[in-house]
């Protein structure tokens, strides 16, 4: 597992120091990620935005506090997930990543899934989703037609599930797009109980924190 940090930490210093893409010039802090290391869960999201570029940490605005209670929707918490982003740097204006900056930016990516091995990648949005699904050899498809399925992949990261999820910020400017999200989110919690391999200690704490949602007097 140390090396595995080791690792994560050297590629931090790289991404600090990296120039490969423009979004360098006006980035404040790179957001490489965070979470447990390996992890069995990671999230990839789109891009940082203003609050992550100002503290160098994913999902930490508004979307980030959304994106917290869909975690508990499926009985998760942040401490058991990795969190990043297809790109490290913001974009300026919170513009969507130019697909040249997503390639530039990819081998980063790919080096952090290979270090965490992820038995499970929600992709948080349609950037993220198109990206993931061709890193695993699947035709892109757009979000709105497979948000909340499940496509199992197998690589040189052995079994991989994957599960296309909508961004949570677009449940900021729409809030029908809420309740659509927390469903998506519920089927992530089920599939979390067929997948072999999953730490009791994560698949306790999601059963404890389920039955504590359903149970009369708890929201
Ligand atoms: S977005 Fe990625 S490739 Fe571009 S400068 Fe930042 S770390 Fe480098």
């Amino acid at each position: 597992m140390e090396d595995v940090e080791e690792e994560l930490e050297k590629l931090r210093i790289e991404v600090e120091r990296c120039r490969r893409c423009s979004l360098h010039r006006e980035r404040t802090k790179p957001v490489l990620g965070e979470g447990p290391a390996p992890s069995k869960i990671v999230l990839v999201g789109e891009a940082p935005g203003y609050w992550e570029d100002q503290q160098g940490k994913p999902f930490v605005g508004a979307a980030g506090k959304f994106l917290n209670e869909l975690l508990a929707s499926a009985g998760l918490k942040r401490s058991q997930v990795y969190i990043t982003n297809v790109v490290k740097c913001r974009p300026p204006k919170n513009r969507d990543p130019k697909p040249e900056e997503e390639e530039a930016c990819a081998p980063y990516l790919e080096r952090q899934l290979s270090l965490l091995k992820p038995r499970l990648i929600c992709t948080l949005g349609s950037h993220a989703t198109a990206r993931i699904l061709s890193f695993f050899g699947l035709k892109p498809q757009p979000i709105t037609r497979v948000h909340g399925k499940t496509f199992r992949t197998q690589s040189l990261l052995g079994e991989v599930f994957v599960v296309p999820l909508f961004h949570p910020a677009s449940a900021l400017y729409k809030p029908p797009m809420r309740s659509l999200q927390l469903e998506d989110w519920k089927t992530v919690g089920r599939l979390l109980a067929e997948i072999k391999g999953f730490p009791e200690e994560i698949l306790n704490f999601q059963n404890r924190s389920l039955l504590c949602r359903r149970a009369p007097g708890h929201g």
